[in-house]
């Protein structure tokens, strides 16, 4: 067909850029290895920290939920697409994360847009982090209050942003909790505190904490022990959870009125039973399994001490997110075809979703990896690192 001639122009630069990436599919379920062109390899790239995308009880209450509930909801959630199971849901991940409410929605892109669209008018201010996921950056675009960005974790710079911003209605600074392509934790504590002595609502998005950091895996707020003291957390069902999701756990004001102002919750059909049951199971694993978060904790030192001690750089990381920092984009993706040909899928991560210059490969281990495992998937890079030059 005629008339994206603009765009095939585009992608041919990319293929001679070597950054043109064609989608992997997966052959098996996601597990701690993974077939991919029929070959079994070790699997870095996932979000599935605890392993609970497979797990028996989480398969089963899906599968149940199928028998009673059905493939579908049907309506949006505001029509007729509320079923019991959801509200359920909403009251135990409350619950769990200490919030006085919770709201679900269809990912947690969607609940950045969702809350960050919906709150805040044009007398308002969002304050935030220059990293910050690109959700958090979309949701913001959709807000008519005025932005500022702050250097990344930099408070001298979040508090003059906040100095410069007192005339505002209101100010909300937002944060990653774990950011997403480095594995760095925000200050959290000193984001509070500044917060608090300007007067600013606090948001924090968890989508890499929740099932990782805090007791039983409650997240960045529980980790720094911030329970009451943080306005809105925004948090996905889609990463160490397992399934699909996003959810809003703040106040039962700000649910209702989510319920009544955040259009992808308004205008998108709710989760199907299979989804809500599973998530759901996920939770009540997080409180019978604990052994899983130690596992991930010990993997993930056991990982990050082995890509050190082999001389490759990996940033500011103090999370299971290792990334393996080798700055050219070509060589990054070099680097990952390598990896992936000796056995271990390591995804290559270039602009825009970094920086220029930063490009990256971006490791993730799991509960699920034994230390065999990652000791093989540590012997392919040093093998690739120094193939490429890199180590
Ligand atoms: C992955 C991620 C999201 C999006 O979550 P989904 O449920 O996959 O849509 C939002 N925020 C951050 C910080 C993320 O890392």
């Amino acid at each position: 067909m005629k008339g994206f001639e603009y765009l095939e122009e585009e992608l041919q630069g990319m293929k001679e850029a070597g950054v043109f990436r064609s989608l992997v599919p997966l052959e098996s379920d996601q597990g701690a290895k993974v077939v991919i062109n029929g070959k079994e390899v070790i699997q870095l790239s996932s979000n599935n920290y605890l392993g609970l995308t497979n797990h028996p009880r989480m398969k089963e209450a899906a599968l149940k939920a199928v028998e009673t509930y059905g493939a579908g909801t049907g309506s949006v959630r505001t029509i007729a697409g509320t079923f019991s199971m959801h509200e359920e849901f909403e009251k135990k991940l409350a619950e769990f994360k200490h919030t006085e409410a919770t709201l679900v929605l269809q990912s947690g892109f969607t609940a950045n847009q969702a809350i960050l669209s919906s709150i805040l008018t044009k007398d308002d201010v969002v304050i935030s982090d220059e990293l910050n996921h690109a959700s958090i950056i979309d949701g913001i675009r959709l807000t008519k209050a005025a932005r500022k960005i702050y250097k990344h974790v930099d408070m001298e710079s979040l508090e003059t942003a906040l100095k410069e911003s007192k005339d505002y209605r209101k100010r909300l600074v937002v944060t990653d909790g774990v950011f997403s392509m480095d594995g760095n934790i925000a200050p959290l504590s000193e984001i509070v505190e500044l917060a608090e002595k300007y007067d600013a609502l606090i948001m924090v998005d968890d989508a890499h904490s929740s099932g990782v950091l805090g007791r039983n895996g409650r997240g960045s707020v529980d980790h720094f022990d911030l329970n009451g003291r943080v306005h809105i957390q925004v948090g996905t069902l889609s990463k160490a959870i397992g399934v699909l999701g996003g959810y809003v756990a703040s106040t039962q004001a700000v649910r209702d009125y989510l319920i009544h102002k955040g259009r992808p919750f308004l205008f998108s059909t709710s989760h199907p039973p299979a989804v809500t049951a599973a998530c759901s199971e996920a939770i009540d694993i997080l409180l019978d399994e604990p052994e899983r978060i130690d596992r991930l904790w010990e993997n993930t030192k056991f990982f990050k001490e082995g890509l050190h001690k082999l001389g490759f750089e990996t940033g500011t990381s103090e999370t299971p997110i290792t990334p393996v920092i080798v700055g050219d984009e070509a060589k990054a993706h070099q680097l990952s075809d390598k990896l992936l040909s000796y056995g271990v899928f390591a995804q290559g991560i270039a602009f825009p979703t970094v920086a220029k210059g930063l490009a990256r490969v971006r490791t993730i281990v799991t509960a699920e990896h034994t230390k065999e495992l990652l000791q093989e998937a540590l012997e392919a890079f040093e093998k690739a690192g120094k193939e490429l030059g890199i180590i």
